[in-house]
């Protein structure tokens, strides 16, 4: 009868017990965890996607690699009939043919 106690005592310590809740597939806490993990996985896969979209979208194509817009009229053409000058150490700037005969007018009314 004594032992009888102790083991019904035991046992229900067990039931209580955190790491046998972790670990019954029918605990709160279990599908709370699962529920957690998986999110988080699925945030971590979001994320990945996402930035592999981002690198993917960074790569131009050759074509759109040659096309430059004008400094004046933000008109994209190929780099080729565009004039490139330098500002300063790093900004580059592009004037299309319009643009330059207009400035070229403007010069020539000018004076
Ligand atoms: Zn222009």
């Amino acid at each position: 009868m004594g032992s009888e106690a102790v083991y019904l005592f035991y046992t229900e310590l067990n039931r209580e017990s955190p790491r046998d809740l972790a670990h019954s597939p029918t605990s709160g806490v279990h599908v709370a965890v699962t529920v957690l993990a998986s999110l988080f996985l699925l945030l971590i896969l979001f994320v990945a996607v996402v930035g592999f979209k981002a690198v993917i979208k960074q790569g131009k194509s050759p074509e759109e690699m040659n096309l430059e817009k004008c400094s004046l009229c933000g008109q994209k053409m190929n780099k080729a009939s565009l004039v490139e000058r330098q500002v300063g150490d790093y900004k580059l700037l592009y004037f299309c043919a319009t643009c330059i005969n207009n400035l070229h007018n403007e010069l020539i009314t000018k004076n």
